[in-house]
């Protein structure tokens, strides 16, 4: 069952519009973090499910309730923020203890439930400190303690990490993950950070102006991106994103960029001629082999892979990865080849959708291309 529902919910500042028909069914027990690009309305979305912002319109569920207008305290959800937000002058003890002692438990039941979380946290060596006597780290699992005394139904964290450093980072993402493993809770999680919400979530709600792009698994976004920002957005690095125009060629369908022709599998409809843009992920690019030509413009070494940007025709430039015995030179002429079967094929403009979905039962073979296959990929000048 759902436990937190946005149905077509709206969010405005006077005429500016935030979140825009939002519709999303989180299931109890999911992780599920918002991503997108700042000002996207990923913590306008959050904080309407706190009760911070109220909708312009729609409804927000949680568990069976409409909660529009359940003020924040009423809601049983915890929230934890980027800046932790913990009270200077009290100890991590009575930071912890805080919303509890708010609730009137009894002071023997509260020590031992911030005992328990303390224990959890490893914070029991620290409940003596106050938060200026903690590292960033340590304040942030205080933070992090003071939501989960409360044990509420929905946890809400909001950029919860980014203020640490990037090994301690790391290490937190972990904790997180195994703590909601443990906890079985449903917790909604803002981030811009795409690394970390493929490496946490069970779904990922990726939002652009206000808007819902896709909310899918990490590896439905990474492998079937339904647009063209979500294939930009999700991995590093990035897709390449060749644009271009799809048409006929003597028989065939042929994408064509400056200085590239791609041919497609005749399969593509021909509803989807006109502008388009291809997308290949730098893994499904093979560099040293391949009909494409085109010279190294920059390699970055990671240490245990090389990232190779290579330019192909009048300023399409694509990226591959090489394993990091294979030395490429700036400068030096290097074929290239992308793998067919990995390609994605998206329609015009910013957003324009994923065209090559398989041809759902009810939909038109007009309207949805088939999976293209590029047949074979050639320099268009050579
Ligand atoms: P960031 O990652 O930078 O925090 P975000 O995706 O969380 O961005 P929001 O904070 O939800 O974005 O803001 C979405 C848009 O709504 C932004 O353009 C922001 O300027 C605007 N906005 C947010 N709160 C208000 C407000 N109280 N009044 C006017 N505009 C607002």
């Amino acid at each position: 069952m759902a436990d937190v529902v946005f149905a077509n919910v709206c969010k405005s500042f006077g005429v500016f519009n935030a979140v825009q028909g939002l519709d999303l069914a989180i299931e109890q027990g999911e992780f599920v973090s918002l991503l997108g690009p700042s000002g996207c309305g990923k913590t306008t979305t959050l904080r309407m499910l706190a009760g911070l912002e109220f909708p312009t319109s729609g409804q927000i569920l949680i568990g069976d309730q409409v909660v529009n207008d359940v003020p924040p305290g009423k809601r049983d959800i915890a929230m934890v923020f980027q800046s932790y937000a913990l009270y200077p002058h009290m100890t991590v003890e009575e930071n912890i203890a805080y919303p509890l002692k708010k609730r009137g438990t009894p002071k023997a039941e509260r020590g031992d439930l911030v005992a328990r979380v303390a224990e959890m946290l490893q914070l029991t060596p620290l409940l003596q400190r106050k938060p200026k006597q903690l590292s960033g780290g340590q304040q942030q699992r205080v933070a992090l303690g003071r939501a989960l005394v409360r044990d509420p139904k929905v946890f809400l964290l909001d950029e919860p990490l980014s203020n640490l450093d990037a090994k301690l980072r790391g290490y937190m993402r972990a904790e997180l993950v195994e703590l909601h493993a443990r906890l079985g809770r449903t917790m909604v999680y803002v981030t811009h950070d795409q690394l970390e919400a493929m490496t946490m979530s069970d779904r990922i709600a990726i939002m652009l102006d206000g808007r819902l792009q896709q909310f899918a698994p990490p590896q439905t976004v990474y492998r079937s991106p339904a647009n063209r920002f979500v294939a930009g957005f999700i991995g590093t690095p990035s897709m390449n994103l060749i644009d271009g125009t799809i048409g006929r060629q003597g028989g065939d369908w042929t994408f064509l960029a400056p200085g590239i022709s791609l041919t497609l599998e005749p399969l593509v409809a021909e509803a989807t001629a006109g502008p388009a843009c291809i997308g290949v992920r730098p893994e499904h690019v093979t560099l040293g082999t391949g009909p494409l030509s085109g010279i190294v413009q920059l390699v970055e070494q990671t240490g245990h892979e090389n990232i190779v940007a290579v330019r192909l025709g009048e300023g399409i430039r694509v990226t591959g990865r090489a394993p990091a015995d294979q030395i490429w030179r700036v400068g030096e002429n290097i074929r290239v080849g992308l793998d067919g079967r990995e390609t994605h094929v998206f329609g015009p403009g910013p957003v324009g959708p994923r065209l090559n979905h398989p041809i759902p039962a009810h939909a038109s073979a007009l309207t949805v291309a088939h999976l293209p296959k590029l047949v074979h990929s050639t320099l268009a000048r050579d």
